[in-house]
């Protein structure tokens, strides 16, 4: 428990990687603040963590709009005194062939994907540079590593958080701060089930064979659960993980090997 009186904020977690973030935290005794738009979901896994007896908030909240994540750190302050560790995990995964891209999402998946994780930082780093301790995990993926047919604004969006937190994590490298980027294959959460449902949609495909296709882009012949993402999530917040900084850890079975 050497995270026990710590305090967080996860965004995105309503469901998904980001409501097992959370779970995992408050196990290692974090206070907790949950974030994401869906404020009956935020609501759910915050009243779940609370009956486990855990400290837990939910705080609505849009990352991509300056004035609502001003108020989420505002608000996650009042609550938790403090916040030591920032998870920025909120996210959306949009696909098209180039030619059928629109602005739209091209803008659409930067502001939630990318300029999401910039604003939260802002608004809550500094507090950690000022107290000389702090965490901060960006969820990525694999996308941010590499390329793939339809996938140019998530993957440019990803690219865009790993050069962030790279950057990021030189600024703030003697401040007692880490700042580092987990870089998921399909992880089993609701995400990848609509992934899924848009695909059968579009293609006709069968949803075993098109979830089969998504379990082969992983050695082990499977998805992710979002557990296992938690767990790294957590070992990079550790105290003694404060070597790790400016990494991007892939967590795909051994796909990505970078
Ligand atoms: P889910 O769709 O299951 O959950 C996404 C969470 O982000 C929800 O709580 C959602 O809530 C929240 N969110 C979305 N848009 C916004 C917004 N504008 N402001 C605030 N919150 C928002 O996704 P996953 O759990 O699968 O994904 C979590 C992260 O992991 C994402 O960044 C994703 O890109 C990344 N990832 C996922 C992989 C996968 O295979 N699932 C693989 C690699 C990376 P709400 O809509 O209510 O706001």
């Amino acid at each position: 428990m050497k995270l026990e009186g710590k305090t967080a904020v996860i965004t995105g977690g309503g469901r998904g990687i980001g409501a097992a973030v959370a779970g995992s935290l408050a196990e290692e005794g974090v206070s907790v603040v949950v974030s994401a738009r869906s404020e009956s979901e935020i609501d759910a896994v915050a009243e779940q963590l609370r009956s486990r007896g855990h400290a837990a908030w939910a705080v609505p909240c849009d990352v991509t709009d300056p004035t609502q994540v001003s108020g989420l750190a505002e608000t996650a302050t009042e609550h938790l005194g403090q916040v030591d560790i920032l998870i920025n995990n909120a996210g959306t995964v949009t696909s098209a062939p180039l030619k059928s891209l629109t602005l739209e999402t091209w803008n659409r998946t930067l502001a939630v994907n990318a300029t999401g994780v910039f604003l939260c930082t802002k608004a809550l780093l500094p507090g950690m540079v000022e107290r000389g301790w702090g965490r901060v995990v960006n969820i990525a993926s694999i996308a941010g590593k590499t390329g793939g047919p339809y996938i140019s604004a998530y993957s440019a969006s990803k690219h865009a958080v790993i050069g962030f937190t790279r950057s990021v994590a030189a600024e703030v490298a003697t401040s007692g701060v880490t700042v580092n980027a987990v870089c998921p294959g399909y992880v089993n959460t609701p995400m990848t089930d609509r992934s899924v449902e848009r695909i059968v949609e579009k293609t006709g495909a069968d949803p075993e064979s098109v979830r089969e296709t998504m379990r082969r882009t992983s050695p082990q012949n499977r998805l992710m659960e979002p557990e296992e993402i938690a767990l790294v999530v957590v070992n990079l917040c550790d105290p003694g993980a404060r070597g790790m900084n400016g990494q991007a850890v892939v967590i795909d079975g051994g796909g990505v090997q970078s």
